[in-house]
């Protein structure tokens, strides 16, 4: 079973690309007794090494990124509420009326809503007509308190729903985060594991290339969350969640990328991991869709070029203030990943082999 204190602890931790730290500290404590080689880069991704038993000759990077989506202070009004933008993909509409954390310190604040009896025909909703309130009325003041520059996220407590639901903010991709830290408690593997834990992917990719051209890894797996498609729309019989689609549901394991916005995966590799999945009867499923991009899309073109594998945990609602997660698709995905490092060889990760 998943260890919830440490996804809480990450989940509610402050990390809006470019603002990692914090993340980066709770990661360091939680491997730093079960790996070699730990090192903080100049762009602020966290590596380290965890040798295998020396059985075969293969080094696997495993990444997952440690900044969640949030905002950024870019101004002050005369009345003391400031003005924000976002920082990755948030989309305004689920705004008004959040509660949200402002810096490091995590200085409470609320976005603006009109309310009810008053907002009729406004445009309310888009962000630049939206502002922040932390509760101060002049210009000075809420400079003095919220620097531009600084990141806001959303106000967010960790919760474990009956035995089987987790929510919380971040959880692209602290879960991810979480999930990487497990397999370095783990082990032994016949692999070495090359751990990236890396920061700006939400803004571009930016970390996992710096630390791919770092680790020089002969294959990379990135462990994400993605987007659980199994909601109705709002004009669909409600049944259609039930049927086939690109993307992928809570409950059915963990998430095989065939293709996304930002890369292919090489189908012999995932032929593999879905062999993987087959041999050790760990539930598994496909995703299509051709939206999105994760670390994977850097890290593939990195160097000479890695072959890479995207597996994700199916969750809804990432890039809003509770993302829900299954605790059963953590664990199967973890299960996968602990059962894809005891099966990999250099033979599987060779293109030619494949032909
Ligand atoms: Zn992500």
């Amino acid at each position: 079973m998943p260890d919830i204190d440490l996804l809480k602890n990450l989940s509610e931790a402050f990390g809006v690309s470019g603002q990692e730290a914090a993340v980066r500290k709770i990661v360091l404590s939680a491997i730093k007794e079960h790996v070699t080689d730990i090192h903080i880069d100049s762009i602020g991704n966290l590596t380290a090494i965890k040798k295998g038993t020396g059985e075969r000759n293969l080094r696997v990077m495993i990444a997952a990124h440690m900044d969640e989506i949030g905002f950024m202070v870019m101004g002050h009004d005369s009345n003391g509420l400031l003005k924000f933008s976002n920082v990755g993909g948030v989309d305004d509409r689920i705004l008004p009326a959040l509660r949200v954390r402002v810096g490091p310190e995590g200085m409470p604040g609320v976005i603006l809503w009109t309310p009810i009896h008053k907002n009729h025909d406004q445009d309310v909703t888009k962000l630049s007509n939206l502002r922040i309130d932390i509760g101060v009325t002049s210009k000075s003041a809420a400079e003095s308190k919220a620097k531009r520059g600084i990141r806001i996220t959303f106000d967010s407590e960790f919760s474990l729903v009956g035995d089987n639901v987790m929510r919380g903010k971040a959880f692209d991709d602290r879960a991810g985060c979480a999930l990487l830290i497990e397999l370095l408690r783990g082990g032994p593997y016949p692999v070495d594991i090359l751990a990236a834990f890396t920061v700006q992917e939400e803004i571009g990719l930016r970390g996992a290339r710096i630390a791919a051209q770092r680790l020089q890894p002969d294959v990379a797996i990135v462990l994400e969350t993605t987007t659980a498609h199994d909601l109705p729309l709002a004009d669909a019989d409600p049944d259609e969640i039930n049927t086939p689609n690109p993307g992928c549901k809570q409950g059915l394991g963990p998430v095989l990328t065939v293709m996304d916005r930002s890369m292919i995966t090489p189908p012999h590799l995932l032929n593999f991991l879905r062999q993987v999945g087959e041999n050790h009867e760990i539930p598994h499923q496909l995703k299509t869709a051709l939206g999105g991009g994760t670390d994977a899309g850097s890290v593939h073109v990195s160097n000479a070029g890695i072959p890479s594998m995207v597996i994700s945990m199916p969750a809804r609602y990432i890039h809003a203030p509770r993302a829900q997660l299954r605790r059963d698709d953590y664990d199967n995905t973890l299960r996968l990943v602990q059962a894809a490092l005891m099966d990999i060889t250099p033979q599987i990760v060779s293109r030619e082999a494949a032909h």
